[in-house]
């Protein structure tokens, strides 16, 4: 048998396609990034780990394929056209060959765009997947505290550019601002207890607190008691923005135990008030990820 090698390009940004042996999805890593010298591969969906020969796409060895059969038919249409004949004269029957056709064509394709770009903050492997959690395929670090903590960062770099905003925009980017290191820590949160704990809801951070504590893990542990109740308090004015355009109720009186004349009036969120609410964020996303390990 004769064997071919091909050669696999990598797309324009240098990532190479991947596709699991095991759960058949697709995602991409760039080669040269990562764990030196690593020659298996770990699914980032299912945490599949084989060698990197078992994570070719369809489409790459179908590419392949068709690269050897181009060159095996181009070889043997040449072999053909060497015997090519023409009739001679002056013999009694005289039969002319000629060979015609064409090699058979390459099955080109193109990698596919992901959602979710990201450097392993373990291992820098860059790595492309669908959705937005994942393992590294080099290390197998589960990327959720990482995306966490990016989305963190970009409320942050938000909340500086309102500063220079005129103050009705300022105030709607800092609403924006509190919504958003909620979602991302709720989605954080429920992306981590999906496999220990899968009904466990984060939009009620008191419920979810009280569940975990009879499991013994502690979500608050590193925080005061201050602390925490200052994070119950911005979970209840998100709940305020989400449902109540903003406007408290009696609702928020009693769980935040704030004076009664702000019923009725528009709840006020500064700056500080999410910088504060991040970094406890940080300390209780750190605790769950210390305690709830994935797979
Ligand atoms: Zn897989
Ligand atoms: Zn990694």
């Amino acid at each position: 048998m004769k064997s071919y090698s091909v050669t696999i390009e990598k797309d324009e940004e240098g990532y190479l396609g991947r596709e699991c042996p095991e759960c058949e999805k697709y995602f991409k890593i760039k080669p040269g990034t990562g764990v030196p010298d690593f020659s298996d591969c770990y699914c980032p969906y299912c945490r599949h780990l084989g060698p990197q020969d078992h994570f070719w796409t369809k489409q790459q060895i179908e590419y392949a394929q068709s690269v050897a059969i181009n060159k095996v038919s181009g070889d043997l249409l040449d072999m053909m056209k060497k015997m090519e004949a023409k009739p001679k004269r002056n013999q009694f029957i005289s039969i002319g060959i000629s060979v015609k056709g064409k090699p058979t064509p390459i099955a080109y394709y193109s990698e596919l765009e992901l959602e979710e770009k990201i450097e392993c903050k373990n291992c820098a492997l860059q790595y492309a997947i669908y959705g937005a959690f994942g393992y590294c395929p080099d290390c197998a670090e589960h990327n959720s505290q990482q995306i966490v903590e990016g989305n963190f960062g970009l409320v942050l770099k938000i909340l500086d550019l309102a500063k220079s905003a005129s103050p009705e925009v300022n105030s709607k980017l800092i609403e924006n601002g509190l919504e958003d290191c909620i979602s991302a820590f709720d989605g954080f949160a429920r992306e981590r207890c999906s496999e220990e704990y899968p009904k466990l809801s984060f939009q009620n951070i008191v419920v979810a607190k009280e569940k975990l504590d009879k499991f013994g893990i502690d979500i608050v542990d590193g925080l005061s008691g201050s602390e925490w109740d200052f994070v119950v308090a911005q979970f209840q004015k998100r709940h305020l923005l989400a449902h109540k355009m903003g406007v408290v109720d009696e609702e928020y009186i009693k769980k935040t135990g704030c004076h009664p004349a702000q019923l009725g009036k528009k709840v006020l969120i500064t700056e500080v008030d999410v910088m504060s609410l991040i970094s406890h964020l940080k300390v209780i996303v750190a605790n769950l990820s210390k305690h709830i390990q994935r797979s």
